[in-house]
């Protein structure tokens, strides 16, 4: 099997959704474990200062370890703070530590504050076209459109929302693409929306396919053509150090998540 192709250039993706719970840290993983198994060079940046993707990678992220707060708030370069991701080859990133709570308040006087991340991304050497470049970068974003998440949007070119097949799906939605809309127009022309993942979907209820329908309706084919089951073993495996990729290769959660690497990887091709 030929590997896949890498894209002619880095790659920068945000998932976000303002709502706790949806499956923004989950994807973030799963889909930079997928993409790194296929090959590629993935970058995860931990915007969140619970510091979730940083434990389903078994990487430290007590207070004090050097990460996404020393980037934003001290201008650090990234290739300083980023770690390898243990059993991960290719894979990388950014921890995010509880220091980062206090970066909101610690920016809000500085001129550009919502510019650090972007910042830090353009004047990385592994950002852009090189050989030795970072294909996806994957910004994991805390549950909530604060500065954290904007400067993820304004270092982004594409915006993936994680929606959680449950009753108020949508709920909440139309906020946060205006915060999109928002940081479009004045301060990163190129972003847009480009996947909505359905997660926890449950196929044994009518719920579930109801949602799922109600967001295609809205959405057509921004959504994902991949939906993630809801999988007990997705959810376990954050508990043993792990992506599901690695924790159980074969099940359900993992193969979706495999295949939502995959079509992520095609629309890059267009
Ligand atoms: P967010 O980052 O949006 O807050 P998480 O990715 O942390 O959401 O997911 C919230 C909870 O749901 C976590 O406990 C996670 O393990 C669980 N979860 C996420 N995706 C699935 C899934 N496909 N099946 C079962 N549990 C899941
Ligand atoms: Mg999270």
């Amino acid at each position: 099997r030929p590997p896949m192709p890498r894209p002619a250039r880095t790659r920068v993706i945000v998932s976000a959704n303002q709502k706790g719970g949806v499956g923004k840290t989950t994807s973030t993983v799963n889909i930079a474990a997928a993409l790194a198994q296929l090959g590629q060079k993935v970058l995860v940046i931990d915007l969140d200062p619970q510091g979730n993707a940083c434990t389903a990678f078994d990487v430290d992220h007590y207070q004090g370890t050097p990460g996404t707060y020393e980037v934003l708030v001290e201008g650090a370069p990234l290739e300083d703070v980023v770690v390898p991701v243990p059993k991960l080859e290719g894979l990388e990133l950014v921890p995010a530590t509880i220091d980062l709570a206090g970066a909101e308040v610690e920016l809000v006087e500085e001129g550009g504050r919502e510019q650090r991340l972007k910042t830090a991304l353009a004047k990385s050497p592994r950002v852009g076209d090189a050989e030795d470049r970072w294909d996806y970068v994957l910004i994991d974003c805390p549950p909530s459109l604060g500065l954290l998440t904007v400067n993820a949007l304004v270092a982004s070119t594409e915006v993936m929302i994680p929606i959680q097949a449950e009753y108020y799906a949508l709920e909440g939605l139309g906020q946060l693409l205006k915060t999109v809309e928002m940081v479009r127009a004045a301060l990163n022309p190129s972003l847009k929306v480009s996947s909505m993942l359905i997660t926890m979907y449950d196929a044994r209820t009518r719920l579930a396919s109801q949602v799922a329908e109600e967001v295609r309706e809205h959405f057509g084919d921004t959504v994902m053509r991949t939906f993630i089951p809801r999988a007990v073993r997705v959810s376990e495996a954050p508990s043993f150090g792990q992506t599901v990729m690695t924790y159980d290769p074969g099940s359900p959660g993992a193969l979706s998540y495999l295949e939502a690497a995959k079509e992520l990887a095609k629309q890059g091709e267009k």
